[in-house]
């Protein structure tokens, strides 16, 4: 079989920006040295281009996990172009696909099945899915926001403007350019690009399967932290309409904190979380599976997988009862709070009549009292 043609552009990209980011960075480190005003600048450049991704293309485009003020948009849009990693549009539509067809090699953009060099850098290198490049049905609701279909358009020219232009800017106000293009401009790119990598790769290998099985996604904390968040690959699989990834609140997902932080300044809204009860059932769900395995070569294996199950359906039963229970709790509050409020409102309506009525009355009586 004929292996498809080679994206001479993106090969060229990929093989040049790493072996500046390889070669010529530690180079000058030791020729020249960087000063730790531009190891700073190259930090938050990797950052703002990362958050872009995972915040922005990833969780508020691709999976509308949750809504955002324009000027958060904007600022996304512009971070994705530095990333260099296609439009929102393109990016979107590849990753929705990924989503619906995981691990289906001959759909599945980035599939996992295809090994660890296909899923992280290999699928870009080869017109492996040329038939539906500029095929955007799955994207339709993205093409209504203008900032998206905005990017898309000046999609190159940003991405030239930002990837030079920052670099350079920052280098002539620093006072060295190849210091700042070698740093902000290369290695940051080299390094934003493969971390974001890591995701359709390491994150469908390494880690653990703590809620299903039925793909190859994993959760991995320590991913997580190169990722920004991103590492919780096994859950945000399963219950991907979610704004968070790792649903602790000692999980590494800076991600998930910007987009709550947001929520207080009001640039953000309609954060989506999935229902308790269903995380909590599909991990109960893997905990059986693997005890029923475990089981299976046990000498009392009829008596104890009999006893597993038992246990199992009890415990689902009450957590069934325990969640329907705290979502009654929840609205029985909801609406005690409305009836404290109206009740309070109308107090301080039947106050102020009563300080009319008072009125009132003494100037009737005023009046009256002259005429009779
Ligand atoms: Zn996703
Ligand atoms: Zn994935």
């Amino acid at each position: 079989m004929t292996k498809p043609r080679i994206i001479w552009l993106n090969v060229i990209i990929f093989l040049m920006t790493f072996l500046i980011a390889a070669i010529a960075v530690p180079y000058r480190a030791y020729t020249h040295g960087f000063d730790s005003t531009e190891i700073i600048a190259a930090i938050i450049c990797f950052i703002y281009c990362g958050m872009s991704i995972t915040t922005g293309y990833h969780r508020l485009w691709a999976h509308k996990t949750y809504q955002a003020h324009s000027s958060l948009r904007f600022i996304f849009a512009i971070g994705g172009a530095f990333a260099l990693q296609n439009s929102i549009l393109h990016w979107s539509s590849d990753h929705r696909v990924h989503h619906k067809h995981v691990d289906k090699n001959e759909i599945d953009p980035y599939s996992a099945k295809m090994g660890f060099w296909y899923s992280h850098i290999g699928w870009m290198l080869r017109e492996y899915h040329s038939q539906g490049y500029h095929d955007y049905k799955n994207v339709r609701d993205l093409q209504k926001d203008p900032i998206v279909m905005w990017q898309h358009k000046y999609y190159l020219a940003l991405t030239i403007t930002m990837n030079f232009g920052v670099p350079i800017a920052f280098g002539l106000w620093h006072g060295n350019v190849i210091n700042s293009l070698l740093l902000l401009g290369f290695l940051r790119l080299v390094l934003s690009h493969h971390t974001t990598f890591f995701i359709n790769s390491l994150a469908h290998i390494w880690g653990k399967q703590t809620y299903t099985e039925k793909n190859t996604a994993r959760d991995n904390g320590i991913l997580a932290f190169f990722t920004f968040g991103e590492g919780y690959h096994n859950y945000h699989h399963l219950f991907e309409n979610d704004y968070r990834n790792g649903i602790r609140w000692w999980q590494f997902d800076p991600t998930k904190w910007l987009i709550k932080g947001c929520e207080y300044l009001k640039l953000t809204s309609k954060l989506r979380v999935s229902p308790e009860d269903k995380i909590e059932k599909a991990k109960l769900m893997m905990t059986l599976q693997r005890s029923q395995q475990k089981l299976k070569n046990h000498p009392d294996a009829e008596l104890m997988l009999e006893k597993l199950q038992h246990e199992y359906d009890n415990l689902i039963v009450r957590v069934n009862e325990f969640y329907a229970t705290k979502k009654k709790l929840i609205a029985t509050k909801r609406d005690a709070l409305i009836a404290d409020v109206e009740a309070s409102e109308l107090m301080s309506h039947y106050q102020e009549l009563k300080q009319c009525l008072v009125e009132q009355r003494r100037s009737w009586h005023l009046l009256t009292e002259k005429l009779i």
